[in-house]
């Protein structure tokens, strides 16, 4: 017991950069589904798409007007107005049937297929039809530059173009080129399952009524939310008080299940009856760390059993969620082939001064705003791994590295966006 304490005490603590990538490198991608398309929203591909067929297809007008060929109207002015013969009317969804010859135009819509030997578009506000006999002219009076309100064939893509790549999430704009290209069922990463255990004889469940000591799990809603947020499908597991025994059971369990992933909360740090912890050290799987030098969830833990993961997040709610951001999101991610499964930090000024000082870095919930065309970060609400209502407030991660009197109002530091963990 007293060496198992002493392990406990005497972790050795991974920076975060080196702790994560510890993690992505024993990642695996998700299998893969085919789903309808609408369905495939928020989703992302399992495979790069391709356009067969250059974009657009066929010659389309832009406006509506008049197919013309420009030579026939290079010399049109207020006092020398051109008349054209129309030919032909051709709205939307139609093949045009007559190929323009000289001094003919064709009444055109937005959309419609310009016809062989058109080769420019004169909006309708700068004609005027007129009737001539049994058929119709069109009076232009002013030059249009060859190509005018045409899109060519090709013109946003060539056929045989990526167009869209894998791990790339379905948005609007990817919804809208799957669409186009006739993609009613699409090749998609399966949501990765990531069960959530929380550990702790205080938990009641959410219906539960406050009792003397107690609180509700609020950690496991939290993380559903993220978990959500980040593509994956949360499987409520359930809690365990702090008994070493059944909680052991329960991940053992959870590994083995259908689960792509275990997150455990609480009882990672160095207390009595932190039973993850010891868990950490005798388990038969790999613990890959098991502190991380960074505040809040420096007991931050995680393992690889049987190709899958146990991640051991800090109960405080902050921690945990700042765990979750840190290191599980990326691993979500990456499991659902993002290119760039890491957050993307951005760098600003610091709008207050931060006078806490650390051995770690911090990573501080934050707000941000833009004056002067600057972007400032500021620490919002309670700045402590228990604190909760915070979290709703934060926005950003601000990282205050490592220093002896803290950070000074105007200095600059890096932030980490949050927007993936608040909107679904
Ligand atoms: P632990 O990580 O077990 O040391 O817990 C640290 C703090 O987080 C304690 O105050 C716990 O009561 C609290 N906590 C643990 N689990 C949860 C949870 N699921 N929801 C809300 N708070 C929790
Ligand atoms: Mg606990």
């Amino acid at each position: 017991m007293a060496t198992r304490l002493e392990a406990k005490f005497r972790r050795q603590a991974w920076t975060v950069e080196h702790a994560r990538q510890a993690v992505l490198d024993r990642l695996r991608p998700a299998p893969t589904e085919l789903v309808g398309l609408g369905d495939a929203i928020g989703r992302r591909l399992a495979e790069d798409v391709r356009t067969e067929e250059p974009i657009p297809r066929f010659r389309r007008s832009g406006m509506d007007g008049f197919a013309v060929r420009s030579e026939d109207i290079a010399q049109a002015s207020p006092l020398a107005p051109v008349e054209l013969k129309v030919v032909e009317r051709i709205p939307c969804g139609e093949v045009p049937r007559q190929t323009i010859a000289r001094g003919q135009a064709a009444r055109i819509m937005t959309g419609g297929m310009v016809p062989d030997g058109a080769d420019t578009v004169v909006m309708l506000e700068m004609t005027e039809e007129v009737t001539r006999g049994s058929g119709a002219s069109v009076i232009i009076r002013r030059a249009v530059s060859e190509g005018a309100n045409l899109s060519p064939i090709g013109e946003e893509a060539a056929s045989g173009a990526v167009l869209l790549r894998r791990g790339e999430r379905i948005g609007a704009g990817q919804a809208a080129v799957l669409a186009a290209l006739g993609y009613s069922r699409v090749s998609v990463f399966r949501r990765p399952k990531v069960a959530i255990l929380s550990t702790g004889t205080e938990l009641l469940q959410v219906e539960e009524p406050l009792a003397a000591g107690k609180i509700r799990n609020s950690n496991a809603y939290m993380l559903a939310a993220q978990i959500m947020s980040a593509g994956g499908e949360p499987l409520f597991a359930g809690q365990v008080p702090d008994d070493a025994a059944r909680a052991e059971r329960m991940i053992y369990g959870l590994l083995s299940s259908d689960a792509d992933l275990v997150i455990a909360t609480g009882g990672v740090s160095v207390g009595d009856y932190d039973i993850m912890a010891d868990f950490f050290l005798r388990w038969k799987g790999t613990t890959l760390f098991n502190k991380v030098a960074m505040r809040p969830g420096s007991p931050t833990s995680a393992g690889v059993w049987r190709d899958k993961f146990l991640l051991g997040l800090s109960g405080n709610p902050s921690a945990c969620f700042v765990g979750f951001e840190l290191f599980v999101r990326p691993v979500l991610l990456g499991m659902q082939g993002a290119a760039e499964p890491l957050p993307r930090p951005f760098a600003a000024y610091l709008d207050e001064d931060y006078r806490k000082v650390n051995a770690y870095p911090r990573y501080i919930r934050g707000s941000w705003h833009i004056r002067d065309g600057q972007c400032y970060v500021r620490p919002v609400g309670l700045d402590q791994s228990s604190a909760m209502l915070s979290i709703k407030e934060a926005a950003c991660l601000i990282v205050i590295p490592p220093t002896k009197t803290g950070i000074g109002r105007g200095e600059l530091v890096q932030a980490i966006p949050l927007e993936g963990a608040m909107f679904l």
